[in-house]
């Protein structure tokens, strides 16, 4: 029940990551003026704007122009409600860990999809999800590993950066990337980060190996990476411990 409810939520919540993922790139306030369509600019009506329920009643179109709304309104949707509940599955308790797993979750998934569409983090997402794990840090009693988790992630993420200008001469990662991965290393520790950074490049390294062999994309195509590391954060936000473990016992 309890879980059916943190759905829910999840689905009011993705509603509005859905407002940050288009707005926040194109500079645009978060509360003002009321959702619209972006095509004819006529404000969505409440009862249009029902998370996933409105845009399967709707067939995925507007109301009065019929222009198609994106899938990626309903998408986001479901999956921070899915996220939302897995924490709950994972963590069934309503206490500041369980919060902070859901903060963390609504910083990745924006990013996420800011990167896929416009290839950048911006930085009011990156320096929040910093500040925020630093926060839980303290709240939780973890400060230093939250530290920590920053500290080896800048260092890995600038160190890559590095060999990458240096013998390449090109950005394979950029700045945000470094800065995203030093929001993910507050929020896991520097332990689990391991964890989240050694599956984010292999996610990388098999997706850019299929890209190059299917010719989708050529050498010099630039691949946003932020989709691999919310990826490497949010299994190993689950599934972090027991990987870890698993590695140590090998
Ligand atoms: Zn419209």
């Amino acid at each position: 029940m309890v879980i059916f409810f943190i759905f829910i939520i999840g689905l009011i919540a993705g509603s509005f990551l859905n407002v940050c993922i288009y707005r926040i790139p194109r500079e645009k306030s978060l509360l003002y003026p009321p959702s619209h369509c972006p095509q004819c600019e006529n404000p969505i009506k409440w009862f249009d704007n029902i998370p996933l329920v409105s845009y399967l009643l709707l067939k995925g179109k507007c109301r009065f122009c019929h222009h198609s709304i994106s899938i990626r309104y309903p998408l986001v949707e479901a999956l921070t409600g899915i996220l939302f509940s897995l924490s709950y599955f994972f963590h069934p308790s309503l206490n500041i860990l369980f919060f902070k797993n859901l903060i963390f979750i609504s910083f990745l998934i924006p990013i996420f999809f800011i990167d896929l569409e416009k290839k950048i983090i911006p930085n009011s997402l990156s320096y929040g999800l910093i500040i925020s794990g630093i926060i839980f840090g303290i709240l939780t009693r973890s400060f230093f590993s939250s530290l920590w988790g920053a500290g080896l992630a800048s260092a890995i993420f600038l160190a890559i950066y590095l060999v990458g200008y240096l013998l390449l001469r090109e950005e394979g990662i950029g700045m945000g990337d470094i800065k995203m991965a030093m929001g993910i290393g507050t929020f896991l520790g520097w332990k689990i980060s391991l964890v989240a950074f050694f599956i984010s490049f292999l996610f990388g390294a098999v997706v850019a190996i299929l890209l190059l062999l299917t010719g989708l994309k050529k050498r010099k195509d630039k691949l946003p990476f932020a989709p691999f590391l919310t990826s490497g954060a949010l299994i190993s936000l689950f599934y972090g411990e027991r990987l870890l473990h698993l590695y140590l016992t090998l």
